[in-house]
């Protein structure tokens, strides 16, 4: 999701909303100047940089074997890790948090010497690493995992009725938090294995293929899942519970659920919503991505997270966003928020994702952009741009969307909300739906399974439109606050004068104009240009609906 960057008593409408804008040509003065980021700390930069140590291997796969006792709150196994050498080398850069210990890192029969700085683990090779080569090398540790972050990271629970309820959710703090893994952003293992030893009668729902579950003789039971597809380490994750399971398909797509005994009428009703999201996001983009591994919605003890095919839902079984109307324009009501956008993210930020956490409006500012789209498939535009544009109660413009690469560090909620409606925007500016159909889905296509930045988002959009959107994208990427249109009135000349004030020179985004029924296509740019126009003053209207900028009538 993470809904960690915001709740909706967050949401805070903004003083001065554009509607009164376009009726009293005010607009707001920069508020307080945001404050200065604070300089990144070591374990930022340790955790968010992708230096020599970890540029100098590519990962190709884990098999992370775990024993869980939810009695003690101890985790003790091994995370096997496979990797290919792209530069001759003696060290790579792993990481695992501090509060866990490493009991033994191994290569073949081999004890390799480490070193540890706050959360990474350097691990050093008494022989070079030839580049192009495989190496295997086994990852031991146990320990008490520590419980932080809003959704606990990794929190050991009971369920109502008294049953243990573990489960994983640590997209900002780091997969680091429970297993030792290469825990960054830009390079992901090509496939995985998990293995989770349990109490007996517990379940472990984690991601991938269920492979199947063996009884090991000592009151424990080893639940085994296949991931087949590149995923994140923050996806990688642990449900384990009394759970109920009921299972459905969607064509050649299997459908599993999980969810506690009292919940479970609850769940099968609600959780048929999965089936129209999955159709919308197919006709948009394509394939569900992860056919191999199939969907799977588990029920969580905090509100959700996109958890890569293995879902977590814990949205109280009602319609909304925490039994919220989300948007405030009564669109929300309609749909289940927590299925439609966790799972939007499975398009983007579990096969689209950033290389880096600066860029993390590739996963969030899309799949919100993926709820109006769900919108739009089941009710239509109208219904679409309503829900979108209520969201603009929500954006504050006050740092850039995009922040800076290389430390761990997510950026600020202006990526959900104001990375939605600037892609509504882009719409408007591609100006032909036909196209905009096409360009999504080809976009998403190109880009599957990969990890990209900002940079190829806007060069695949630039190439295949032949516009030069660049300086669009990088006025509401890389800038706190919106373009503003300003319009000048000669009510008695019967004609207005406008231009762009906005942060990057070059920007001059066509934008429509007049009124709802007669919306006339002007290009301003940076100096002032000048139309005819009956309208006077207080008719004459910016399509704000459809270009999310400010106005300003002087
Ligand atoms: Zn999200």
């Amino acid at each position: 999701m993470g809904c960690e960057r915001w709740t909706p008593v967050e949401a805070v409408l903004h003083p001065l909303g554009v509607v009164f804008l376009l009726l009293t040509g005010v607009f707001p003065l920069p508020a307080q100047p945001p404050p200065a980021p604070s300089a990144p700390s070591r374990a930022d930069i340790l955790r968010g940089e992708y230096g020599l140590y970890r540029a100098n291997n590519d990962l190709l796969f884990y098999h992370l074997d775990i024993r869980v006792d939810p009695e003690k709150k101890f985790i003790s196994g091994k995370n096997t890790i496979r990797f290919r050498m792209l530069k001759d080398g003696t060290r790579i850069q792993l990481d695992l948090h501090a509060a866990l210990a490493i009991e033994k890192i191994l290569l073949g029969d081999t004890a390799l010497q480490y070193e540890r700085e706050l959360g990474a683990v350097f691990v050093d090779f008494p022989e070079t690493l030839i580049t192009g080569r495989v190496y295997t090398i086994d990852f031991y540790y146990s320990g008490n995992p520590v419980e932080t972050g809003r959704f606990g990271g990794i929190a050991f629970r009971k369920d109502p009725s008294g049953h243990p309820w573990i489960n994983t959710a640590c997209e900002g703090i780091g997969a680091s938090l429970w297993w030792p893994n290469k825990d960054q952003w830009r390079d992901e293992v090509e496939s995985m294995q998990i293995s989770v030893s349990i109490p007996d009668g517990l379940v472990d729902v984690s991601n991938g293929k269920f492979m199947g579950k063996t009884g090991l003789g000592d009151g424990y039971t080893r639940w085994d899942w296949l991931v087949q597809y590149p995923i994140n380490n923050y996806d990688v994750s642990l449900n384990i519970g009394n759970y109920e399971h009921f299972a459905d398909r969607l064509g050649d797509l299997p459908l599993d659920f999980y969810a506690l005994p009292e919940d479970l009428d609850k769940a099968k009703k609600r959780f048929v919503q999965a089936r129209g999201m999955i159709e919308a996001f197919q006709h948009y983009f394509g394939e569900y991505p992860f056919q191999k591994d199939g969907y799977k919605l588990i029920e969580a003890p905090y509100s959700g997270m996109e958890h890569q095919s293995a879902v977590t839902y814990g949205n109280h079984f009602a319609n909304g966003y925490l039994e919220r109307d989300w948007t405030g324009v009564g669109i929300s009501p309609r749909f289940d928020f927590i299925i439609i956008h966790e799972s939007a993210h499975e398009w983007f930020g579990n096969s689209i994702t950033a290389a880096d956490v600066s860029d993390m409006w590739i996963h969030e500012g899309w799949a919100t952009y993926l709820e109006s789209l769900y919108v739009e498939y089941m009710w239509g535009h109208d219904d679409a741009l309503k829900y979108l544009n209520g969201y603009k109660s929500k954006v504050r413009n006050t740092q850039p969307i995009v922040t800076q690469r290389g430390v761990n560090r997510t950026p600020p909620q202006d990526q959900y909300f104001k990375g939605a409606l600037f892609l509504n925007t882009l719409r408007s500016v591609v100006n032909d739906d036909a196209r905009w159909w096409a360009l999504l889905h080809d976009f998403y296509q190109h880009f599957k399974y990969q990890n990209i930045m900002t940079e190829d988002v806007v060069e695949y959009f630039n190439q295949k439109t032949g516009m030069s959107l660049t300086p669009i994208f990088d006025e509401y990427l890389r800038h706190p606050a919106l373009p503003v249109l300003e319009l000048k009135f000669d009510e008695a000349g019967g004609a207005v004068s406008y231009r762009w004030k906005a942060d990057e020179p070059a920007f001059a985004m066509p934008v429509r104009v007049g009124t709802k029924d007669h919306w006339e296509m002007v290009r301003p740019t940076a100096e002032w240009k000048t139309m005819k126009t009956p309208l006077k003053k207080d008719e004459f209207e910016v399509a704000a609906d459809l270009y999310y900028v400010n106005v300003s009538k002087m």
